[in-house]
Order: C-alpha cells, then sequence, then structure tokens
C-alpha cells in the first residue's frame, strides 16, 4: 500500500456502514476500508427481521450481501469484532487486540434495543427484545409452542412483535403505555383506524397499560400483572421500548454526543474533523428542516451513508433529502409518514382529514408557511405523496387559507 493511500474504517455493518463501504469503494478504488461488526454476519435486511419472524420469507433471503461480494469489492469485513474505543486525536480505533489508523472514520453503530425494567425482567429466558438476527431466531423458536404472548410498548418495534405473534397463531396481547400507539406522532383519529386494524386481526390492545410484575417460573415468566391489575397469562414477552443510541465509543472525544445521538452537520461529519455518523446513531442536521434531529429508517440509513462516503473520501456533498418510510399496520391498515412531525418538533400547525367509512387518514403539519411534512394512512391513500415531498424540498410557502385543500392533492 502506497503512503498515500487513504485509510478508511466503518464501525457497524448495517445499512448506513455498508452502503458507505460501497460508495467508498466507488469513489476510491486504491484506499483501504476495514468495517467491524460486532454481530457475526455480513449486512442483512433488518426491515425483513418482521416477516421473517412471522416465516415468511428464509434467513438466506434476509441477507443482502455475502462475504463474496465483500471480497470483490476490497472491503476487509471483520465480523464478530467488537471497536472497543476511538483515539481521535491519534486517528486510531482500538478493536481485536490492536489499533487501526483512520485517515476518515464513520460511526454508524445504530442503537441498542431498551430491556423492560419491571421486576421479574432481568434473564427471565422468554422475554426478548426485537433488534438482531439473533433475537429473531430465539423468538422465533419460543413461539413454536407457545399459546400466548404479550408484546410490552407503543413503539414501531411493539407492534412487529404484536403483528407476527398474531400472525403465528399466537393469542396476543399488547401493552400501550400511552392512549394510543405511536402517541407522540399520532392523534386520536388516527389512533382509531391503527386499533380497528388492531382489532379486526384479532390482536387484544390493552392502552395506558404497563407491566407491573412478571411473573416466573423457573426462569420463565408465565403471568404479566399489568399497573391496572390485569393478569394475562403467556409463554413469551417482546418488548419495544426504544433504543439507547450507541454513542459511547465517541463519549471524551470532543464529538458532540447527547441521548439522542452522535450530532453532525449535514455532511454527516461531527464536531471532529474526519470522523463522520451515520444512519440511526446520527443526529444530523437537515437544512430543509433547518434543524438537528435523528430519523431511524432504512432509506435514511442508506441516504446518510452514501453521503457519509463522499465526505470521507474529499468530497463536499450535503444531505438534501425528505426523509419518508410506509408500513403495513396488521392486515387493513398502511401507514406512510414524511418530513416532519410531532415527533420531532412540537410547534407544527396541523391539518387533517379523515374517512372513516375509506379508513384514510391525512394529517399535515407545518411550521409557519412551510409544508414540513405528513402522515398518510389508509391503503390507496398515497395520492399527491411526491407533490407533498417536492413542496417540502423546495421549502414552499403556503398561506393559511390554502393548507386544507392541499390535503386534496392528486398525483
Ligand atoms: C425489527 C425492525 C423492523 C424495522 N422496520 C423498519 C421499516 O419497516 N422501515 C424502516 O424504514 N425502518 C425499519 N426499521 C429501522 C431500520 O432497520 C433502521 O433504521 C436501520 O436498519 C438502521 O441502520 P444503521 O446502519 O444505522 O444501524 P444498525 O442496522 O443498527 O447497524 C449498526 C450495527 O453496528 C453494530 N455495532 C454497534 N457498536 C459496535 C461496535 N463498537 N463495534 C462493532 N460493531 C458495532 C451493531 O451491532 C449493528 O450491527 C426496523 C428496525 C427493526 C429492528
Amino acid at each position: 500500500m502506497s503512503s498515500d493511500e487513504r485509510k478508511y474504517i466503518i464501525i457497524g455493518n448495517g445499512f448506513a456502514g455498508t452502503t458507505a463501504a460501497e460508495q467508498l469503494r466507488k469513489l476510491d478504488p486504491v484506499g483501504s476500508i476495514t468495517m467491524f461488526a460486532d454481530e457475526p454476519y455480513p449486512l442483512y435486511n433488518r426491515i425483513a427481521l418482521p416477516p421473517l419472524l412471522r416465516g415468511q420469507v428464509t434467513e438466506a433471503k434476509v441477507i443482502i450481501r455475502d462475504l463474496a461480494w465483500h471480497e470483490k469489492h476490497r472491503i476487509d469485513l471483520r465480523l464478530g469484532t467488537r471497536v472497543e474505543s476511538i483515539n481521535a486525536a491519534g486517528k486510531t480505533v482500538v478493536a481485536a487486540g490492536r489499533e487501526w489508523p483512520f485517515d476518515a472514520l464513520l460511526v454508524a453503530t445504530g442503537g441498542k434495543p431498551n430491556p423492560a425494567e419491571s421486576p421479574g425482567a432481568a434473564g427471565a429466558h422468554n422475554v426478548f427484545n426485537f433488534q438482531y438476527m439473533d433475537d429473531t431466531k430465539a423468538i422465533s423458536q419460543q413461539l413454536q409452542s407457545a399459546k400466548s404472548a404479550v408484546s410490552v410498548g407503543g413503539s414501531f418495534i411493539a407492534y412487529e412483535l404484536a403483528e407476527a405473534f398474531v400472525s403465528r397463531k399466537v393469542e396476543t396481547h399488547w401493552l400501550v403505555r400511552g392512549p394510543r400507539f405511536l402517541r407522540r406522532m399520532l392523534d386520536e383519529f388516527a389512533g382509531e383506524l391503527l386499533d380497528e386494524a388492531a382489532a379486526a386481526d384479532g390482536c387484544h390492545v390493552h392502552y395506558n397499560e404497563e407491566v407491573k410484575e412478571f411473573v416466573r417460573s423457573n426462569g420463565v415468566v408465565t403471568k404479566v400483572i399489568t399497573t391496572s391489575g390485569l393478569e394475562i397469562a403467556t409463554d413469551c414477552v417482546g418488548v419495544g421500548l426504544g433504543l439507547t443510541i450507541n454513542t459511547q465509543l465517541l463519549a471524551g472525544t470532543g464529538a458532540k454526543i447527547s441521548a439522542n445521538g452522535i450530532r453532525c452537520d449535514d455532511r454527516l461529519e461531527t464536531e471532529i474533523a474526519g470522523i463522520f455518523a451515520a444512519g440511526d446513531a446520527a443526529e444530523f442536521f437537515d437544512p430543509i428542516a433547518e434543524m438537528h434531529y435523528r430519523m431511524g429508517t432504512w432509506n435514511n440509513a442508506g441516504a446518510h451513508g452514501k453521503v457519509a462516503a463522499a465526505n470521507m473520501a474529499g468530497g463536499d456533498v450535503r444531505y438534501h433529502d425528505v426523509p419518508e418510510y410506509s408500513s403495513k399496520i396488521f392486515t387493513d391498515q398502511t401507514i406512510t409518514q414524511f418530513g416532519l412531525s410531532p415527533e420531532y418538533r412540537n410547534d407544527l400547525d396541523t391539518v387533517r382529514k379523515v374517512d372513516k367509512d375509506l379508513k384514510h387518514y391525512r394529517a399535515l403539519y407545518f411550521h409557519a408557511d412551510r409544508l414540513v411534512g405528513g402522515v398518510l394512512i389508509g391503503k390507496g391513500n398515497r395520492a399527491g405523496k411526491r407533490k407533498y415531498l417536492e413542496a417540502i424540498k423546495n421549502k414552499d410557502r403556503f398561506p393559511k387559507t390554502e393548507w386544507q385543500s392541499i390535503l386534496d392533492w392528486t398525483a
């Protein structure tokens, strides 16, 4: 290797890290790329874990990059190797008992799922988070003999668990702490439609409920007692209580970190030149929304990977995108979210339209006179989405008198 070959290190081989590695190889055919992964798998499709748990796809289909792909792209993938520390001043990381020098470093470490903390949960053999391939395999195994299961939490992950339990024909109880699922993002009208979808699939949702105690026998939870006194027999407990972002490697380095992630600019660079963050771990500056926030979605992880790689290779590329995702909600519903929502800032104005017969819901969010985001619920209700995304990207301004009519934009 000649001395002017750049050394790139990537921590985390999720979609953000692996996309960055692929992009780096395109942009820099000669630099060395080393990617550390503390899981034992090459990139797998995290958003395909729910279908894997439901038994609708195989593990082989979920793994989307094999070792041969990494070899072909000369990406030195170090599986099962945790990076222990970063020396920002000396430009090295420590892993596998040695120091690895870098010219540019990407921290794409994602987050770790929060465990259930009520008495009886710690160390129980049938209480699971749902973040990794190995979680999926363990839950799947447990469901083979389960008759009843409980999902805990109001997050997307708790929903995915509840849906998987239902589809595996297990009696399903879902405990939601708030008055509805995704309560920070959705209002009561949206909540009602999603509740109908859950009921139609036979899922028993209990709102304003938390676990008071997990009752155990021989290390296995057999019953959940809720804060209101409900007692639910169970063979399997799934927990979706949010993520704690893996920022600790940058603690004390001078990079700005918070409980919400690793602060970076619209080039995905942290406060330390040459050190970048991407994906679930990054609290990035969005120049369209004109604020920092974190966006835990698959597409956003890929978009970040590309931008970070371009800048690691010496370019000057800025994130300029409107994040969006769509998801099916039980058999009957779909949800699409784009841009900002009340989950990200609490000073947005909302206009909404609800059609109970069609089971449609549209909400658009405005900040001052700019459209900044929206939520669409209901099958076939996404007409106009492209126009909304364009308007957000262009920072178009709309007088308040027009807001209601914008709900009726068609493709
Ligand atoms: C069950 C499930 C369903 C989802 N469904 C959807 C969906 O429908 N739509 C959607 O848009 N998003 C969905 N998401 C979210 C989406 O998958 C994530 O936003 C995205 O995968 C994040 O990618 P990432 O590369 O930033 O992080 P991750 O995929 O979390 O990858 C980070 C990797 O870094 C590793 N790591 C951490 N620390 C170290 C270290 N010190 N050394 C080495 N390795 C380390 C971690 O173990 C992990 O493998 C879902 C997530 C889950 C769990």
